[in-house]
């Protein structure tokens, strides 16, 4: 895992911060990456979330990146930094509620539908740029949106995962300045897996998020 570790590390540029997406993998895999300096994990289920957080050391950040349900949120919202994968208005409510109650902020990025299998989750392009036009998350005052999170298309057509990272940064760059000001901090472009993480990077990403090529399969 050292090696592996210090060759993304080695490979990724200075400005692109690494999740090491430790879903599935036990607690002493992020031990032994922690030991190396890692410091932010990506999980994707709020039970194991919540295993994990607790028994781990308490400096880790964790990142929320699997698809959550409103009636998970109070699991979620005492353990994570940054939640990458609200897909709809209610859902940011929801962490708003939840994030008030523990009077903190908790950032989130909006996660975008991009590829073309119909079981990846997020809002279209559209519902997002019509949720952001109709205000209502303004009122929010215990959320705070940070950036956008995409998946690309699990193939390997090249021009096509460059396509899709591509049109959510341009899509980034909309929001940003029709929604945002620089104040806000809408800054992190949440995009790139193992596969995908070069084409990602050239594409614009800030953060990924990387599981497999860190841990090993499983
Ligand atoms: C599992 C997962 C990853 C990591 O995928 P790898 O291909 O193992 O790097 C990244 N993002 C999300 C949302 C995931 O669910």
């Amino acid at each position: 895992m050292k090696a592996r570790y210090e060759h993304i590390i080695n490979t990724l540029p200075e400005h692109v911060a690494l999740i090491a997406v430790s879903k599935y993998y036990p607690a002493s895999a992020i031990s032994e990456l922690y030991e190396l300096g890692q410091r932010s994990f990506g999980e994707s289920r709020a039970s194991e979330l919540k295993t994990k957080a607790e028994s781990l050391p308490k400096d880790i950040e964790w990142h929320f990146i699997g698809h959550l349900q409103r009636s998970n949120v109070k699991h979620v919202v005492p353990y994570v930094s940054l939640i990458h994968s609200v897909d709809n208005l209610r859902l940011l409510e929801e962490i708003n509620k939840q994030a008030m109650k523990l009077n903190r902020t908790t950032d989130c990025l909006l996660q975008i539908r991009i590829a073309k299998e119909e079981t990846k989750t997020g809002f279209t392009m559209l519902e997002c740029r019509n949720m952001l036009e109709a205000g209502d998350w303004k009122g929010l005052q215990n959320i705070r949106i940070c950036g956008l999170m995409c998946m690309a298309t699990n193939t390997d057509d090249d021009q096509q995962i460059r396509e899709e990272f591509s049109s959510v940064n341009s899509f980034f760059q909309e929001i940003k300045s029709s929604h945002f000001s620089k104040e806000d901090c809408f800054c992190i472009r949440s995009w790139g897996m193992s596969d995908d993480r070069r084409i990602a990077i050239e594409e614009g990403s800030n953060m990924v998020r990387i599981g497999t090529a860190l841990f090993g399969e499983h």
